[in-house]
């Protein structure tokens, strides 16, 4: 089969011949059927210091994929040959308080698939049992793609109650993105998109948010006023990773206001203390998706009308991977999708 591997001490990867794997008793193995690209796998083609010294190299990438059941190890039962399925990129270890506990999301020491363990950019690849998640019959393989990170946006959107709320997200990226549309659909009053990338605020405007602001040149004190806002967004969802959009909030929102934090800074940065606590703000972090009661929310979401799918603006055939890595580091770019069937 092909697989995408990082090789140690360069750029970029390799696409190369690896044998077909078999599944132990208690894993399955899939056949990728598209792969998204995510920044994760950028930091990783890049090389950079987090990826030296997090990725196992030589090793298969990617973890964000959709694809049909090839084979099932002999412990696994309720899934069916020739399924659609995903999987949640977070393996536990099963032995932490939290995991003991159910509270799998929280694990001590997650692994991730196609980070510390061979990943989904491949024609096949092998998931543990306690990882795969049926899709619903008839949802397309593309928006099955979309689900790890779509659980993100789920995740950090649905974190706080939104309903009749105003609700300010910082960064249009794939998760901004998505988490505009959760958030329009779960009937806030206002859903506020920020970005410095024009491409991605207009996407954003398709996804349903009320406005999309550059923040280079656009007002958030003045896109209030007009909104008809007189105290602040009473929830912000922090999707770019960016100081400056975390500044942006703490001059934004009301008194109390619930903030979820799911964008990675690339090094520590000073925060306005004095702000978070005399406005009594709620900072909540969030990492991947709750297992699976994301998942589950993803399903319904899609089922009762929600699409994501305008933030998917390329696709490549795998073999063109070059072609996709240069368009996701393009200005003009959402979701990039790797195509695995051809
Ligand atoms: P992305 O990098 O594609 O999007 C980030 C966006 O933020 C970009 O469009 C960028 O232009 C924008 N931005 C930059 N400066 C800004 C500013 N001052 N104000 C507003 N926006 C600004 O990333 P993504 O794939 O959508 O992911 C979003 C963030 O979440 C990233 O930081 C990523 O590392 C992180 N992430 C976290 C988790 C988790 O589990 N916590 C999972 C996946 C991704
Ligand atoms: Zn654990």
């Amino acid at each position: 089969m092909r697989a995408l591997v990082k090789h140690p001490d360069e750029e970029g990867f390799r696409l190369e011949e690896m044998p077909k794997p078999t599944p132990g008793p208690d894993e399955v193995v899939v056949k990728v059927h598209t792969a998204g690209i995510c920044g994760t796998d950028l930091h990783i083609y890049r090389w950079d210091d987090w990826a030296r010294s997090t990725v196992p190299a030589p090793m298969t990438i990617g973890h964000e994929f959709s694809g049909h059941i090839e084979e099932l190890g002999s412990n696994v039962g309720g899934f069916v040959v020739g399924e659609l399925v995903g999987a949640e990129g977070h393996v536990v270890c099963g032995q932490c308080r939290n995991c003991l506990a159910g509270r799998r999301h929280l694990c001590q020491e997650p692994k991730g698939i196609g980070v510390n363990i061979p990943g989904a950019f491949a024609d096949y690849v092998v998931i543990p049992k306690g990882n795969l998640w049926r899709h619903e019959e008839g949802l397309s393989p593309e928006i099955a793609a979309l689900f790890d990170p779509f659980g993100n946006a789920v995740h950090t959107a649905l974190k706080f109650p939104v309903l009749g709320e105003d609700v300010l997200i910082t960064g249009a990226g794939p998760i901004g993105l998505m988490a505009a549309a959760v958030v329009n659909h779960a009937g806030a009053r206002n859903t506020v998109v920020t970005d410095v990338n024009p491409f991605r605020l207009a996407l954003a405007l398709e996804m349903g948010a009320t406005r999309a602001v550059d923040v280079r040149s656009g007002d958030l004190g003045a896109v209030q006023a007009e909104l008809g806002m007189t105290e602040g967004f009473d929830v912000a969802l922090e999707v770019s990773g960016s100081p400056a959009a975390f500044d942006d909030i703490l001059a934004n929102t009301i008194h109390g206001a619930n903030v979820a934090m799911l964008g990675i800074p690339a090094e520590p940065f000073p925060i306005d203390w004095s702000t978070v606590i005399f406005n009594m703000l709620n900072l909540k972090g969030i990492y991947g998706r709750e297992m699976f009661d994301t998942w589950y929310k993803m399903n319904v979401l899609i089922q009762s009308g929600i699409d994501i799918s305008p933030v998917i603006t390329h696709r490549f055939p795998a073999a063109d991977y070059e072609k996709a890595f240069a368009a996701l580091q393009s200005a003009e770019s959402g979701k990039v999708l790797l195509d695995w069937t051809s």
